[in-house]
């Protein structure tokens, strides 16, 4: 199977982008990484085709190009679990504080 997951529209160029986002917008789809918009390496349009991969979009499976790579197993779990808690009393504080803000006092009517 090949890995590349974009195309070229103009030279028909396969390759393959590790991260990118993708926007719609009016004139089309348009795909972007880090470095900015996504064209093609062989002759720069930037009229691509996303190619679908086996198992979904973008990221690819089986490959791991890792910021955990180094952690042990043990150490991601604690490193996602610690993001996950944190994720989760922020979004709780907010919550709290915004049906305060919103609901203190209020009339029936707005049930
Ligand atoms: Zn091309």
């Amino acid at each position: 199977m090949s890995k590349n997951n974009f195309k070229c529209k103009s030279c028909e160029h396969e390759f393959f982008v590790y991260e990118y986002r993708t926007k719609y917008k009016d004139e089309g789809t348009v795909y972007s990484d880090k470095g900015g918009q996504l064209k093609c390496p062989e002759c720069e349009s930037l009229d691509l085709e996303n190619i679908p991969r086996q198992g979904g979009y973008g990221i690819p499976f089986g490959i791991n190009i890792g910021k955990f790579s180094s952690a042990s197993s043990d150490k991601k779990k604690e490193i996602l679990e610690k993001r996950r808690d944190e994720h989760f009393k922020k979004k709780g504080k907010e919550m709290h504080e915004h049906i305060q803000r919103n609901f203190k006092g209020s009339s029936s009517k707005l049930w």
